[in-house]
């Protein structure tokens, strides 16, 4: 079964607001050729307001990097997903392996995030991914299946078929040390594998998995030819249009 591609751009904590602007105007710009992949930019929150109306009409698709599971009230600092959808998301990252390292994040509160982001009409971008004592201890598919079931515990069929996820070993996330294709997709496949006995093999084969950790303009191509690899999410590559676009159209 042949997937739509998705690139998804995590710009992480960079860009003021005139210069997350400049950037997208760069890859509306730079977009031609493009009409067979999704393209999605994840700016970080005060930019998503400006960036969503400069996307305005455009193919390019807005992600919020993070949101709060609860639909309002006192939580301060924090953002629900009606807010991001206010601003023009269609998408929002959950689970980036930074999260979960720097500020808490659990298995139990990405699966909260997942639920209430399908739930008030948003496409969640779900990350799992091993770090490196975990891989090199053979544990990889131990962490990144429990991230996985935990991650989408109590989503319904139905749900599952917005779902994107994205494998991204933390070890290759801004090391400049991408995972090899094959490494890729050894995971992908189980990722696969699992999401059929989780939902069923029509939704495991319509589900789109990126990979992530240093995708570069020059290594995507043989990351996109593994045959479970259905896109990438980018940080590093993601702040300049240039490189972006190289992976867009790899
Ligand atoms: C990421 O932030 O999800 C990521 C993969 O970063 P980088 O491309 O810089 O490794």
């Amino acid at each position: 079964m042949k997937r739509r591609p998705i690139m998804a751009g995590n710009w992480k904590m960079h860009m003021l607001v005139a210069e997350a602007e400049a950037l997208v105007k760069g890859l509306v710009a730079g977009l031609d050729g493009t009409e067979d992949v999704d393209v999605v930019v994840a700016p970080p929150f005060p930019s998503l307001h400006p960036v969503g109306r400069l996307l305005d009409g455009t193919p390019i698709a807005l992600a919020a990097q993070n949101m709060h599971w609860e639909a309002s009230g006192a939580y301060t600092g924090e953002v629900s997903a009606a807010m991001l959808l206010d601003v023009g998301c269609r998408h929002v990252i959950i689970g980036h392996s930074e999260r979960r390292q720097y500020f808490g994040e659990t298995d139990e509160t990405v699966n909260r995030k997942v639920k209430a982001a399908l739930a008030a009409g948003l496409d969640p971008i779900v990350c799992v991914g091993e770090v490196l004592e975990e891989r090199k201890s053979g544990r990889t598919w131990e962490v990144v299946g429990r991230q996985t079931r935990k991650g989408l515990e109590g989503v319904s069929a139905e749900d599952a078929k917005r779902l994107v996820l994205a494998y991204e070993p933390v070890w290759a996330i801004g090391t400049g040390e991408t995972a090899t294709p094959e490494q890729a997709q050894e995971v992908h496949g189980r990722i696969r594998g699992l999401i059929g006995e989780l939902f069923d093999d029509g939704i495991a084969q319509g589900l789109r998995i990126q990979y992530g950790g240093s995708v570069k303009p020059d290594n995507v191509r043989g990351l996109m030819d593994q045959p479970d690899v259905d896109g990438a999410l980018v940080g590093g590559a993601a702040l300049k249009a240039e490189s972006f676009l190289g992976i867009v159209k790899f």
